[in-house]
């Protein structure tokens, strides 16, 4: 506990000087800056080498800061309610007024928002007088971090400081859906879309437009882990990872578990430890078993799908 609290009074003190820092949240790490300067939300993007156009996440401690910056509404309120803190990210309308870096938003007119629950960053960002721009801890298109050391792995010491929040539990980036309008999800994530549903009494459509990209988690290459990979696969090459999903009862060395029995969430959380793992034992190819199309499986194959365009 103690220990913590000096880590979050680091943290904050890099935070304050506009440094980026790694924060852990319940989804992935994050690279996380003030979002109230451009100084700090500009170095972001250089870090990431992400494309200006693709704006960030905003973490807040609650609904009250957020008031400060965005519009909400009803169906916000619903989903607040429920779902928050945890693995959901709203698109809001930003208030004419807001002290929102432009950089942040690509000047557009709305914001991307979350509340995180991983209880470090919730400590850290009440002890803030501002709101934290925060986009995956992994450089563009590459694979999301998990822990600290894949923070490490991705900017090794570009950044000045990450905060050890332990392994990630979901281990999936956050579900987006916006609520400017029509509600409509803009990711898949940690957060089963159905569940979205029975809150909201909505059928929700999922924005895939690969042309026009809205979110550009939705681009098409992303999360590789920079070796080829292919989905489906019922038996892999010989020289190849395989990812498997199901219990087996001859595993050979080349096999990866994502689950042992089946289970959606847990092979979530293993996924990006598992992509990370297999290209760093020096494969060049990974194969992966037919992943179930519900629950957390539809966001685990949306990640798989992408990062098979490599
Ligand atoms: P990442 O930062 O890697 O977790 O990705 C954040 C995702 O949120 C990206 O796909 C962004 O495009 C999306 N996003 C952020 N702000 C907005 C916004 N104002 N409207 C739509 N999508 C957004
Ligand atoms: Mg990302």
């Amino acid at each position: 506990m103690k220990s913590n609290q000096s880590n979050i009074k680091k943290a904050k003190k890099y935070l304050n000087k506009n440094y980026c820092i790694g924060v852990p949240t319940e989804t992935v790490y994050g690279l996380a800056a003030n979002a109230y300067i451009d100084l700090a939300v500009k170095k972001i993007f250089d870090l990431k080498k992400r494309p200006k156009n693709n704006p960030l996440i905003v973490h807040y401690n609650d609904i009250d800061s957020l008031k400060k910056d965005c519009l909400i509404n009803d169906n916000f309120i619903k989903l607040y309610k429920k779902f928050s803190p945890g693995p959901i990210t709203y698109v809001l309308k930003l208030k004419k007024f807001s002290k929102i870096s432009k950089y942040v938003t690509n000047n557009q007119k709305s914001l991307a928002v979350r509340f995180p629950k991983h209880p470090l960053l919730k400590n850290l960002l009440k002890q803030l007088d501002y709101p934290l721009a925060a986009p995956s801890a992994n450089r563009s298109s590459r694979v999301s971090a998990v822990k600290k050391n894949d923070v490490k792995d991705e900017f090794g010491n570009k950044i000045k400081y990450i905060l050890d929040g332990g392994v990630c539990n979901i281990g999936i980036e956050s579900t987006i859906i916006n609520l400017i309008g029509k509600p409509t999800i803009l990711r898949l994530g940690g957060l089963d879309v159905s569940k979205i549903q029975k809150i909201l009494k909505l059928k929700l459509n999922l924005a895939i437009n690969p042309k026009r990209k809205v979110a550009p988690g939705q681009s098409l290459l992303h999360y590789s882990p920079g070796i080829p990979l292919k989905m489906n696969i019922i038996k892999p090459k010989n020289d190849e990872a395989f990812i498997i999903i199901k219990k087996r009862k001859n595993k050979s060395k080349n096999y990866f578990h994502l689950s042992f029995k089946n289970d959606l969430n847990e092979a979530a959380k293993n996924l990006y430890s598992c992509l990370r793992k297999i290209k760093n034992k020096g494969y060049k190819s990974i194969a992966v078993e037919k992943i179930p199309n519900k629950g957390l499986g539809k966001a685990i194959n949306d990640r798989l799908q992408r990062a098979s365009m490599y």
